[in-house]
């Protein structure tokens, strides 16, 4: 398995920064900073940062929507309503 946090881009850890940052592994990864990675790579989804989704970070979901649909990915439209 690569670790991902050896060399890791100015753009993921911009990401990064905009991600809860609990390492709380929901996502599936090990890190925050794995998940921004492989987010940037389009091997992950946002969607998929369930903690982001809460009310407590609310403010940053809506920056981190921002971004991810900057990058070009998709960011599913009723899942404000959904969550
Ligand atoms: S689900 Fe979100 S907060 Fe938890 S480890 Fe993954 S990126 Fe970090």
């Amino acid at each position: 398995m690569p670790n991902y946090e050896r060399k890791v881009s100015p753009a993921a850890l911009d990401i990064y920064s905009w991600l809860p940052k609990t390492n709380c592994k929901q996502c599936s990864e090990t890190t925050c900073l794995a998940f921004a990675v492989k987010l940037l790579l389009g091997e992950q989804n946002i969607i998929n940062c369930k903690p982001l989704f809460t009310k407590r970070y609310e403010d940053k979901k809506r920056i981190m929507l921002n971004i991810v649909e900057a990058l070009g990915y998709e960011v599913p439209e009723d899942f404000e309503e959904k969550h």
